[in-house]
């Protein structure tokens, strides 16, 4: 893998290739042309000095003059030059040198095969770079001549070590390579600033974006350079304002409307064109007892009902408007009223729907106890009608004429009359317990009186049946806090119950007590107790346990029905204690003031 170079090393590492390629290139010309100059003016320089040195031989040597002669001139000649000055016959015997000493001229070599020497004598001047043996050093010659190619005189021959050549070289290329170095450290330092200069407005803006795409959307980059990341940095700012005020409208838009639909008691589903859901408010999720979030989920997949199906598919496929009532199931069963409309408009919801969901269980509730009222008050009451009427005909059929049979029927007359008129006074004394219009009087009521009042109404039934009443109370006495007409209603209800119910020779007891909650009206009796399957069902209107019995008894069905909600308008609660063949006991828990 490649290794991560951040901007700023690359801008740096960029610079210095380009820098040292630069000076590498300028290094190599100089060398290159430096070094031919050089050795060319000192070439020069040397050619002049031989010139002078030419004249001045060509003055002071005579061909006569000895070998000592030549030797001095020679000496005298490269000391005032400072150089090795050699003198030279045409044929190549050295007559003087001023690095050599006299003695040793005749031991050295012939030198008319020297390349200068041999220039010298065909064109008048000659140079060569060469080793030279004599002296063990590179050394540059030039060789002219005293006289002309026609008539030589002496070859004149100057040398310089080549060696001082190069000392001045490398201070050159000594010189060069400083600056080069200088160069290089003071582009390095430009290119480093000049890349800061870029690189760290780009981190700051690299910084910036990560800190918004964590969600963060307050940070800018706020310094600006002057130049192009100055205004990507400015162009960054003005985009991160845009966003962060679009998110905070959708922010709003959606707080709002998350508001509306959690604060709906209706349920609401909204799904897309291909019929999945995009959203489910709470009252929906309670409604239909889902656990988990829908959203993604077809309708058919949240709930399988065919009728709601039925009308999101027929609002999908185009219709403008459905609506169904459904039944749930569950362990919450529900009914409910679905609307569901098509989405209009050119949104990305468009033709999708939106289902609103009412629950109408309660009301539904509502009219089934109505209609099951209006039956049973119609069936209640077609009994004593039919007797009635069968009574009346079988009179005007001739049962008039006989005493006998007339007084059998009047009286079967009299029973059902009386028996409807129960019937109607206690639906009238339901209907007003029911629509709240009398609302109890309390007051304070003696319980010895309560309790007087209904024995005795009830004494004379009693020892007819042959069943025994008792009756138990606080001794201090007890004062219960309600209406008193409604409460001796309730306990005579209760106790009318107790003796139909009870067979001859039972107990009937009415006992008034203090308790936890409140005043305590208990009637007990050691009648045939009620199955506890019956015991829910009990305080509904017309609910019997053997309605064939109750019927015989003179019962409406409707003494507990008034009974619960006497209690109910005192605040109170109502309690039974029964067993079959084991009596029962009512308990009414009436509140204290
Ligand atoms: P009813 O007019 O039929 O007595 P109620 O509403 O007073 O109507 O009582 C409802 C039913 O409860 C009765 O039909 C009867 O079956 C049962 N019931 C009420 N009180 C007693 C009781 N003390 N012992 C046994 N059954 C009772």
């Amino acid at each position: 893998m490649k290794p991560r170079l951040s901007f700023q090393t690359r801008v740096l590492i960029g610079g210095l290739a380009v820098v040292l390629c630069t000076l590498l290139f300028v290094a190599v010309l100089l060398e290159r042309s430096l070094g031919e100059r050089i050795l060319s003016q000192v070439q020069g320089g040397l050619e002049k000095q031989l010139t002078l040195a030419v004249d001045l031989v060509s003055d002071r040597w005579r061909p006569s003059q000895g070998l000592d002669a030549s030797e001095n001139l020679a000496e005298d000649l490269g000391r005032k030059l400072g150089l090795r000055i050699t003198l030279i016959t045409p044929q190549g015997l050295v007559v003087g040198d001023s690095e050599v000493g006299r003695a040793d001229l005749e031991r050295l070599e012939n030198h008319a095969r020297r390349p200068e020497v041999v220039a010298a004598m065909t064109s008048g001047q000659g140079s060569s770079i060469r080793y030279s043996s004599t002296l063990g050093v590179d050394l540059l010659y030039v060789a002219g001549l005293v006289g002309d190619p026609s008539r030589p005189g002496l070859v004149v021959r100057l040398a310089l070590p080549l060696s001082e050549l190069n000392r001045t070289l490398t201070g050159v290329r000594r010189l060069v390579l400083g600056a080069m170095l200088l160069g290089v450290l003071l582009s390095v330092g430009v290119a480093f600033f000049m890349a800061r200069g870029i690189s760290r407005p780009l981190k700051d803006l690299t910084r910036t974006a990560q800190i918004i795409a964590s969600g963060d959307l307050s940070p800018r980059v706020r310094r600006y350079p002057r130049h192009e990341v100055g205004d990507l940095g400015r162009a960054f700012d003005r985009m991160a304002d845009t966003l962060q005020q679009k998110i905070e409208d959708i922010t709003a838009a959606h707080d709002r409307q998350d508001g509306i639909l959690s604060a709906m008691m209706e349920g609401v589903m909204l799904v897309d064109p291909e019929g999945r859901i995009l959203l489910v408010n709470q009252a929906l999720m309670r409604l239909l007892d889902l656990t988990r979030d829908p959203v993604g989920l077809t309708s058919s997949e949240m709930v399988r009902n065919p009728d709601l199906q039925d009308a999101v598919g027929a609002v999908l496929a185009g219709q403008p408007y459905q609506s169904r009532e459904i039944r749930t199931l569950g362990s919450n069963p529900r009914h409910l009223e679905v609307h569901v409309a098509r989405l209009a408009g050119d949104g990305p919801q468009a033709g999708g729907a939106v289902a609103v969901f009412h629950d109408i269980s309660e009301r539904k509730r509502v009219e089934k106890m109505r209609r099951d009222f209006v039956a049973n008050v119609s069936h209640e009451l077609r009994t004593p009608l039919t007797a009635i009427r069968g009574s009346a005909e079988t009179l005007l059929d001739g049962a008039l004429e006989s005493p006998h049979y007339a007084k059998h029927f009047v009286e079967m007359i009299e029973r059902h009359t009386q028996r409807l008129q129960r019937l109607v006074e206690d639906l009238l004394d339901l209907a007003r317990l029911e629509s709240g219009q009398a609302p109890p009087k309390k007051d304070a009521v003696d319980a010895a009186e309560l309790a007087d009042a209904v024995l005795a109404t009830f004494s004379d039934l009693a020892a007819e049946k042959g069943l025994e009443l008792t009756r138990s109370l606080p001794r201090e006495g007890l004062k219960l806090w309600g209406d008193r007409r409604q409460l001796e209603q309730a306990v005579l209800n209760l106790m009318d119950n107790a003796i139909k119910y009870t067979q001859p020779g039972g107990k009937v007891g009415l006992s008034f007590r203090a308790g936890e909650g409140g005043s305590v009206i208990a009637v007990s009796d050691t009648g045939p107790g009620i199955d506890p399957q019956h015991l829910p069902r009990l305080f509904e209107r017309f609910y019997r346990v053997d309605k064939d019995r109750s019927r015989e008894m003179g019962g409406t069905g409707l003494g507990l029905a008034i009974v619960k909600h006497i209690v109910q308008a005192h605040g109170g609660s109502l309690e039974v204690d029964s067993q079959p063949g084991r009596g029962s006991e009512f308990r009414l828990i009436i509140p204290a003031a």
